[in-house]
């Protein structure tokens, strides 16, 4: 058996979910990684010289990174950045960068710390990339689609179909209430809840929640963009 302390070193993927300016010349970032999950990292000497890590540490950004394990802590060393994808088709663009950081701050909460989630991983890549194109829907229909989604892969997706509390199916056509803290419908017979929904807006939901293409409106979009920080604030409330 080895006695050397050769630290770990790993090779990935990476987000920046959030940076902490540390000490005078330093940075504490969150970041969401492909094969590692949420991490936090100290990229030393990051705010005192740019070319530490070649200005790599922006959101938004695809980043590879190498990760040093530190012994004695939960941080690991950010050893290099370079940047894989920059997006500079969000530059410019408000509502685009407005909702990606909606996005990466609600990923920041739900994303279970060392834990890859590469589901996570590629739902926010791709909407990140749509945005960044510029992509001909509204902003807000894109992050509705890929949060359904999300919520899917973290394992608290609205349950639509049946109730949450009796498993009782709700046919199709048919008006329901839904409470996002308790994960999905709640039928008459077990106590109803507060939000109503229409049949045509819950099979859109439906629909988006499985990857379907079918078309959410701007209105379905903001009324899902509204469980889904419900479903959060139960899960992940913010800090
Ligand atoms: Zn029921």
């Amino acid at each position: 058996m080895s006695t050397t302390s050769r630290p770990s070193v790993h090779s990935t993927e990476a987000l920046v979910l959030r940076r902490v300016e540390y000490g005078d010349a330093d940075l504490i970032v969150t970041l969401l990684t492909l094969s590692l999950g949420r991490v936090s990292a100290l990229a030393r000497g990051a705010r005192k010289s740019r070319r530490r890590f070649g200005g790599a540490l922006e959101p938004f950004f695809t980043l590879h990174v190498t990760l040093e394990e530190r012994r004695s802590s939960e941080l690991f060393a950010l050893r290099e950045a370079s940047v894989l994808r920059a997006r500079t088709g969000l530059l410019g663009n408000l509502p685009a960068l407005t909702s990606a950081g909606r996005v990466l701050g609600w990923v920041r909460r739900a994303a279970p710390a060392h834990t890859p989630e590469p589901e996570a991983w590629s739902i926010v890549e791709e909407l990140l990339d749509r945005l960044a194109a510029g992509a001909e829907r509204d902003a807000d229909v894109e992050v509705a689609r890929a949060a359904l989604k999300l919520l899917a892969a973290f394992g608290w997706a609205l349950e639509l179909e049946r109730c949450v509390r009796c498993g009782k199916l709700c046919p199709a056509g048919r008006p329901a209430s839904i409470d996002p803290a308790r994960g999905g419908l709640v039928c008459r017979e077990c106590g109803g809840a507060r939000v109503r929904v229409t049949p045509d807006i819950r099979s859109r939901l439906i629909a988006a929640a499985q990857g379907r293409i079918e078309e959410l409106s701007a209105d379905d979009a903001r009324f899902a963009l509204d469980l889904v920080e419900r479903v959060l604030e139960t899960h992940a409330p913010g800090s």
